[in-house]
């Protein structure tokens, strides 16, 4: 396993000069299954021309995270859930593995690993406030982005109903030139985008659903995570510790906890400078459907007043009331 490039301080030099990222990718080192590239720890970098993310304002009333592996969750958007849900959000967790393939003994039990995996999710989910976990206990290191996985990200989003989805950014293969973005996360990442669109939205994509009573469902909007072209940024001032707490409960793939966290610290403090605020969380935002409730400046602002209004919870927010719960999930943990 490639030695973190953190050790000289060159990553959090060169997040210093202008970098971005979507929360912090996990580390070669700390996330086994990711490619031992040297330097693989590193976020992406953009370029000191490109158009600076504003502030992000709006809310979803409800929302889904899909990611590949446990923890990804937590080294992605983990604030911005947190902070969402602290304002009145609701936030279901889909994990497509158990991350079975997570350690680097080839003797250890993938089943035994899952379990311990699914349990530090469960504590971690819990810590940031989700209502709930579903685990589809897809292959770790060998996740595809078949009919078969889209079918059952179809199930929990129309069963969820979610606003919005944050997901890994499907288009990212090296974080600029530091890294490779592991294959799962990719799969995962291109299968919740076609799951969103067309699929849920089409009552006659997967018709036994439709049939079964889980209706057509439209997602507004996409979040994207570990993106290299990042066009918003989330104020996580106030949730940036549940972060590093839900971290924290990962006990399996953490070696350096501290380590750990001196870099999600870092780094945030690097995204939130820009908006001016003490931490924030970059992310990719695909807008799919307008939300006429939030009107024609809602969405972003430009300043850190903006960015204050934000999370004090002044701006308008999505339809909660046309997003009812749904029931108890398929697939529920
Ligand atoms: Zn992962």
């Amino acid at each position: 396993m490639s030695e973190q490039p953190t050790d000289d301080g060159t990553a959090r030099d060169r997040r210093a000069d202008g970098a971005t990222s979507a929360g912090a990718a996990p580390s070669a080192a700390e996330d086994p299954r990711g490619a031992p590239t040297e330097g693989a720890t590193a976020p992406p970098a953009t370029a000191d021309d490109a158009p600076q993310p504003a502030a992000h304002g709006w809310r979803p009333g409800r929302f889904m995270v899909i990611t590949a592996h446990p923890d990804d969750a937590e080294f992605g958007p983990a604030a911005t859930a947190a902070a969402w849900i602290d304002q009145g959000s609701v936030g279901w967790l889909v994990c497509c593995t158990s991350g079975d393939q997570g350690g680097e003994d080839a003797d250890q039990d993938p089943l035994e690993l899952a379990a311990t995996r699914e349990r530090e999710q469960h504590a971690a989910a819990a810590i940031v406030g989700y209502e709930g976990v579903t685990f589809l206990h897809q292959p770790d290191g060998a996740l595809e982005n078949t009919l078969a996985l889209r079918e059952l990200l179809v199930r929990e989003i129309r069963t969820f109903r979610p606003d919005a989805v944050l997901a890994t950014d499907p288009e990212v293969i090296f974080y600029t030139d530091r890294g490779v973005n592991h294959t799962d996360h990719r799969a995962a990442g291109m299968a919740a985008v076609d799951a969103v669109y067309p699929a849920a939205r089409n009552p006659m994509a997967f018709p036994w659903l439709t049939r079964a009573g889980l209706a057509k469902h439209v997602v507004k909007r996409l979040y994207l995570f570990w993106s290299n072209q990042p066009t918003a940024r989330v104020d996580v001032t106030a949730t940036i510790d549940r972060k590093i707490a839900a971290l924290r409960a990962h006990e399996s793939q953490l070696r350096d906890p501290q380590r750990i966290e001196t870099w999600i610290r870092g780094w945030a403090a690097d995204e939130g400078k820009a908006i001016g605020a003490e931490a924030a969380e970059a992310l990719r935002v695909i807008v799919i459907e307008d939300d006429e409730s939030e009107g024609p400046a809602a969405p972003e602002v430009e300043s850190a007043e903006g960015a204050a209004d934000a999370a004090s919870g002044t701006v308008e927010i999505f339809d909660e009331a046309a997003a009812s719960p749904a029931g108890s999930a398929a697939g529920d943990e």
